[in-house]
């Protein structure tokens, strides 16, 4: 997997102070995509171990407090990401207590396949469906258009 952007302290993708992870792999192709550069499995660069480690480090990290992960993109449910990010959700579910998952998907909760699931059983607030143009609205909170739906799960 190859990821984007990722910020160790971010307060804007999600409720309080958080870790973000934005992941690379996009088939929805929205109009009016502002992350159109996430598309492509092969923009940015690598996921490591190593990141892995830092943002489980930095979950558990007490100096600045974090209510959780964001996964966003890209999609985190790019079938060619699912595999890695299962891996990286059950490893905070395990060993940052306390800690919530956050994640965008252009998929629908409804449509997901079974490895899909698998990945949803583990996050807490799911906010799905392409981003809609022509319903955009930047008074919503957590969406960019009316018929992205906030799950919380
Ligand atoms: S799902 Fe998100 S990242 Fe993918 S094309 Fe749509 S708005 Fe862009």
């Amino acid at each position: 997997m190859n990821y984007s952007k990722y910020y160790p302290v971010d307060v804007v993708n999600g409720e309080g102070t958080r870790c973000t992870l934005f992941v690379s792999g996009c088939v929805h192709q929205c109009k009016g995509c502002y992350n159109q550069s996430t598309w492509s499995l092969t923009a940015g660069q690598l996921f490591t171990e190593q990141l892995e480690q830092q943002i489980i480090d930095d979950l558990n990290d007490q100096r600045i407090v974090k209510q959780g992960l964001t996964l966003s993109g890209g999609d985190p449910l790019h079938p060619a990401n699912v595999d890695q990010v299962l891996a990286l959700l059950k490893r905070v579910k395990r060993e940052c207590e306390g800690k919530d998952i956050w994640m965008w998907t252009g998929y629908l909760l409804a449509e997901l396949n079974v490895k899909q699931k698998q990945v949803i059983e583990l996050v807490d607030v799911l906010i799905d469906g392409k981003f809609e143009k022509d319903l955009a609205d930047p008074s919503l909170a957590w969406r960019g258009s009316a018929n992205q739906v906030i799950h919380y799960l």
